[in-house]
């Protein structure tokens, strides 16, 4: 029987959230400041994930020793100012030695169950050591593994969680504890039906904490991060970037499909599912807030936002004969259903369709995203071009096909920027512009000015 508690907020925090210590203990502090968090969902401690994706390249041996001694100076970093080291040392050195065997096999011969598996260590490394940190603090945080509820498919390094099954364990697994004491658990990491560990993709403890608190029907969901909210762009690229109040589900959805790092991508899915509101905010000045995100907000403005995203390919394919058959569109998405790639992008003129290709794997980068044998049968039907070092601009808003204005503002700051390709009219709320990556911050830079300051 599915019970509904409504007051029990998911509080996610991210890597820089728990990348030492006295981070650490901030995180903490705002755990016990709200009685109604009673499920905590982790990152691995900054830079840790991007340790493990190098280890699980395979490396050889001496930079496989060095990284690991990376890893070791992390965590000892926060064990030694812990009151009672020797609670938690034995359970880190158990996961370092893992660590240490799973990048050795990863030399021989590199899998991505392999990577998933070792990669999952950073998630598993800051849950033991932040439930530590609560218990020096005389609070009893239960330790729980995410991989006993998070059930996905086998697609390792972006799995799909199965929604059904995991409200089924979350009640089976999850309920009870969460009712009893506060549960510290993992983001990012799951368990296909075999047993064997996966990952959601790089920043995939947001998607976490919303899966899980739709399983167990929580009020909210905190996600605890380095910046004060969801701004009009990344404030790492526009200084004058603002932080945005209120924003409605299928935007900041949008936001997060199209680069938005602060949140991932799916994050907002469940949310919306179970009208489920998600506040983003900094854990290091709590006190500044932060956005709320949520079903319906009052009159969202033409223009809200500007994303962007990385590491994308063109893929343009042309008919080989003048006028192309009525089957050949069909049989381009065909070929690319059977090889399992998914575009979210793509334009068709008469002779030819081009198609934008984004790397979400947790270890991938943009030369996975294509494979010999899909070119050979891509070839085989149609002249194939791919271009590389792409990024995609988006500018996030409200009905955006139904004001001509758009067009004017957009196009004179756009002037002097080799685009490479528009996407526009399937959706209202975007409209996206593919560009060589070193123009990319040019381009957000001089849009933001003109639409958003
Ligand atoms: P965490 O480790 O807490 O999950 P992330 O690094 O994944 O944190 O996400 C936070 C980062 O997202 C910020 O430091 C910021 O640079 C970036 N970011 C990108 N777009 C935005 C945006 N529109 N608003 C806020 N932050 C953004
Ligand atoms: N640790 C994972 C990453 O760095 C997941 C996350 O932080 O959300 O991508
Ligand atoms: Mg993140």
């Amino acid at each position: 029987m599915t019970r509904n508690y409504p007051h029990i907020i998911v509080a996610k925090f991210g890597g820089t959230s728990v990348a030492d210590f006295d981070a650490m203990s901030r995180s903490a502090t705002l755990v016990l400041a709200d009685k109604h968090v009673r499920l905590v969902v982790l990152s691995a401690s900054a830079g840790v994930t991007n340790l493990l994706v190098e280890l699980a390249s395979g490396l050889e041996s001496r930079f496989r020793l060095d990284k690991i001694d990376t890893l070791r100076t992390l965590q000892y970093n926060i064990i030694s100012r812990l009151k009672q080291p020797e609670a938690v040392s034995q359970a880190i050195d158990h996961l370092l030695n893992n660590i240490n065997r799973l990048a050795e096999q990863a030399a021989d011969s590199r899998s991505d169950a392999l990577c998933d598996e070792l990669v999952s260590h950073g998630e598993l490394m800051s849950s033991l050591l932040f439930v530590e940190v609560l218990r020096e603090r005389n609070v009893e945080a239960q330790w729980f593994d995410a991989r006993k509820v998070i059930r996905t498919d086998d697609t390792f390094g972006c799995a799909v969680p199965t929604i059904s099954d995991i409200a089924e364990l979350s009640e089976k697994h999850l309920r009870s504890r969460v009712e009893q004491s506060l549960v510290v658990t993992q983001g990012f990491i799951g368990s296909d039906a075999a047993g064997h560990t996966t990952t959601l993709g790089r920043g995939g403890s947001d998607y976490t904490a919303s899966l899980l608190a739709e399983a167990l029907q929580a009020a909210r969901v905190d996600i605890w991060t380095d910046v004060a909210g969801i701004y009009t762009t990344d404030p790492r690229i526009v200084a004058e970037a603002k932080r945005i109040d209120t924003l409605s589900f299928s935007e900041a959805s949008e936001m997060a499909t199209f680069g938005a790092k602060v949140l991932h991508p799916a994050t907002l899915l469940p949310a919306m599912r179970k009208n489920i509101p998600v506040f983003v905010g900094a854990s290091s000045n709590p006190s500044a807030g932060g956005t709320l995100v949520c079903r319906d907000v009052p009159e969202p403005s033409r223009y809200r936002a500007l994303a962007v995203r990385r590491q994308q390919t063109l893929l343009k394919l042309s008919s080989i004969n003048a006028r192309p058959t009525p089957h050949f569109l069909a049989e381009i998405f065909g070929i690319l259903s059977r090889h399992e790639i998914a575009t979210d992008l793509v334009t068709i003129s008469e002779t030819s369709i081009a198609l934008i290709l984004n790397a979400t794997g947790s270890t991938s980068g943009e030369a996975d995203t294509l494979n010999s044998a899909l070119l050979s049968e891509l070839s085989s039907h149609c002249r194939v071009e791919i271009e590389t070092g792409l990024a995609l601009v988006s500018l996030i808003g409200n009905a955006l096909p139904h004001s001509p204005v758009v067009y004017k503002d957009i196009f004179a700051e756009l002037e002097q920027h080799p685009v490479r390709m528009i996407c526009h009219g399937a959706s209202s709320h975007n409209l996206c512009f593919l560009l060589p990556a070193e123009f990319a911050e040019r381009a957000v830079k001089a849009l933001h000015r003109k639409l958003l300051e």
